[in-house]
């Protein structure tokens, strides 16, 4: 049985990973959920898991909230600090860091430090803090949990490092494929968020759009498969039905498919290098639609290349980079900044602060806060 530590419990992924282990019973056990503020969430999974830990993060809810509502046998911790002792605890194998943003990166850091499989679809953390996480995490410890990551992760499965020729990113394109620039200059978070292709929660749909996401991904393809920037290229897919590809010297190419449905790669993510029974569809391939390829619209989505340019001068590029990102993406969900806004801000930011080497988690978080005023700064004016 492997007890498994979920932080971000409440969010899209961590509502799935809830559902893979509910069908995974006889093999996993939930034994600490986090949560920010969902604390009916966590007393209803409390109640369906029997977990030893509940976390809710923000302090500020200890007061409004009565232990009595959790199973006796569950020890409830108030504030984020908790989050990383969760990582380290005895009886926890494996964490599933669901947590959105840059404030993933301290648990993140714990579990590999403490020797645990660290399921990661924490994006954010390894696109600002790879250089500080990769190094210290073995081989088969840190398993990708983000669709693309995973697909190449199983592409690679028994492959030479030095056969990698050239990783293709597959990206759905967003709900605003086809678009110019003028007509993205008038869009709203209300469009964005009409229409995702794959269930997810409303930062990532934002970044979706700006195709941000992509450029996040790309960064952190370079830190988990140790490629260069420029042997990833992001290939437009509309179906999402191909979740990556990887092409070797020799010319072969290897992808993955599978429905999309983010219960697979977070499946894996417990499972490897098993496989269990699917959480997702199996599909029938005979009845899919034609898949379809093309190019990225660089010309009106300008995010990826401005991640791109980061993730290539590398250190704290990124971090800056992600900063930006998250508070002109919140800036845009609540109606403070256009969208095309969200590209100035983040490329403004980017030019205001000098990149440094990466030393310490210390240093990220200074730089993701100065970061951080920086493009606030740029949205109040
Ligand atoms: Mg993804």
């Amino acid at each position: 049985m492997m007890h498994i530590a979920l932080l971000g419990a409440s969010g899209s992924i961590g509502r799935q990973t809830i559902d893979v282990c509910r069908n995974h019973a006889d093999k996993v056990k939930l034994s600490a959920i986090a949560v920010k503020d969902s604390v009916d969430f966590a007393i209803a999974c409390a109640h369906e898991f029997e977990p030893d830990y509940v976390v809710i993060s923000n302090r500020n809810l200890a007061s409004n909230v009565s232990v009595d509502s959790f199973p006796a046998t569950t020890t409830v911790l108030f504030g984020a600090e908790n989050l990383v002792t969760l990582c380290e605890l005895e009886g926890i194998d494996c964490v599933v860091n669901a947590l959105v943003g840059a404030v993933g990166i301290s648990a993140g850091y714990a579990a590999l430090k403490a020797g645990k499989r660290l399921a990661y679809a924490n994006k954010e953390s390894i696109v600002i803090g790879g250089d500080l996480l990769m190094p210290i995490a073995a081989p088969g410890q840190l398993l990708p949990v983000d669709s693309e990551h995973s697909a190449i992760f199983q592409c690679l499965a028994g492959e030479p490092h030095e056969g990698i020729y050239k990783i293709w990113l597959t990206c759905s394109g967003g709900p605003f494929f086809g678009r110019t620039r003028d007509e993205l200059a008038n869009v709203t978070a209300r469009d964005a968020l009409a229409h995702p292709t794959w269930l997810m929660g409303d930062k990532i749909t934002i970044d979706s759009s700006t195709l941000m996401n992509k450029g996040l991904e790309v960064i952190e393809a370079h830190h988990l498969f140790a490629v260069d920037i420029d042997t990833i290229q992001v290939l437009i897919h509309r179906q999402s039905k191909i979740h990556s590809m990887v092409e070797f010297m020799d010319g072969s190419v290897k992808a993955n498919l599978c429905a999309a449905d983010m219960r697979m790669p977070i499946q894996y993510a417990l499972s490897y290098p098993d496989r269990w029974d699917a959480s997702c569809a199996h599909l029938d391939w005979r009845f899919e639609a034609p898949l379809e390829f093309s190019d990225v619209d660089t010309e009106a989505f300008g995010c990826l290349a401005l991640a791109q340019d980061a993730g290539r001068r590398g250190g704290t590029a990124p971090c800056i980079l992600n900063a930006a990102n998250e508070v002109a993406n919140e800036a845009f969900r609540s109606d403070r900044c256009a969208f095309l806004d969200i590209e100035r801000i983040v490329a403004s930011t980017l030019d205001a602060i000098p990149s440094e080497p990466v030393e310490s988690l210390e240093q990220l978080a200074e730089v993701d806060g100065r970061a951080r005023e920086v493009a606030a700064a740029l949205i109040a004016r």
